[in-house]
């Protein structure tokens, strides 16, 4: 298993109704700075790819982190849906 694919394994989607923080994993490049920046939202994995809490951003501290993690990536590569 390639570490992408390891990545996306985590990328589980969830039904859940909401705004939720996203990632297109084959756009990322593994820096890190998001996981700076929501640290109640991501965390890195041994290879410093980020793994993302999908949960629905409810609170306000949750929403201000994902929009800052969005606008800071260099590769566009977080989202947000829902
Ligand atoms: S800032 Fe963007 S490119 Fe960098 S690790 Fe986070 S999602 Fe990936």
């Amino acid at each position: 298993m390639t570490r992408h694919h390891a990545h996306e394994a985590r990328q589980q989607v969830s039904d859940v109704a909401g705004p939720t923080l996203r990632i297109d994993p084959s756009v990322c490049d593994g820096v890190g700075i998001c996981a700076h920046l929501a640290p109640d939202l991501i965390a890195l994995d041994s290879w410093g790819y980020p793994i993302i809490d999908d949960h629905v951003l409810v609170r306000k501290r949750q929403q201000r982190q994902a929009n800052a993690a969005v606008s800071a990536c260099p590769k566009k590569a977080l989202f947000i849906s829902g």
